[in-house]
């Protein structure tokens, strides 16, 4: 796959989701990195961002839910270069009827280089790089020459 490189800016899209089972986990995290977050532009699926937003008097664009379909949307926006870290604590001992959701979304994070935590200690690490509040060129898939590639030849 050819590639590009996508310029982020200073400030970073960050969306946050956590299972029901995790929500405290992200909440607490949320909270001891507050100030950190209020410089960044942060959205979420439904129950995880309204609760973000309402505890931590943080603006959340919130998605749907994810069992109706949030981390799908999570997944397009990704795609359209929308979101630049996604802070996902999914549970490691529940299985969800959203499941195959939860799947496509860590696929497109992998896909278009995204960086993910998936607990506290990861998203710790993240948050603390001195990568965060500096503009960062990340690769990602260079979408125009894909589609060149799997075209060429081909009359319209
Ligand atoms: P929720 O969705 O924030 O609406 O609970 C999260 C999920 O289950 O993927």
């Amino acid at each position: 796959m050819e590639t590009r490189t996508t310029a982020l800016g200073k400030t970073k899209r960050i969306a946050l989701v956590a299972h029901d089972n995790m929500k405290p986990q992200l909440l607490k995290w949320a909270q001891a990195n507050r100030d950190v977050l209020t410089q960044h532009k942060l959205c979420g699926t439904g129950t995880t961002g309204y609760q973000i937003e309402t505890a931590l008097s943080l603006e959340v664009e919130e998605f749907m839910s994810g069992p109706l379909g949030g981390d799908q949307q999570l997944g397009a926006k990704i795609s359209e270069g929308y979101i630049d870290f996604l802070i996902f604590f999914w549970d490691p001992l529940q299985q969800l009827p959203h499941d195959p959701d939860v799947k496509a979304l860590l696929r497109l994070a992998a896909l278009w280089n995204i960086p993910v935590a998936c607990n506290s200690a990861t998203a710790d690490y993240l948050i603390t790089s001195p990568l965060v509040d500096v503009a960062y060129e990340r690769e990602t898939p260079d979408y125009k020459a894909y589609i060149e590639n799997r075209t060429r030849g081909m009359h319209k």
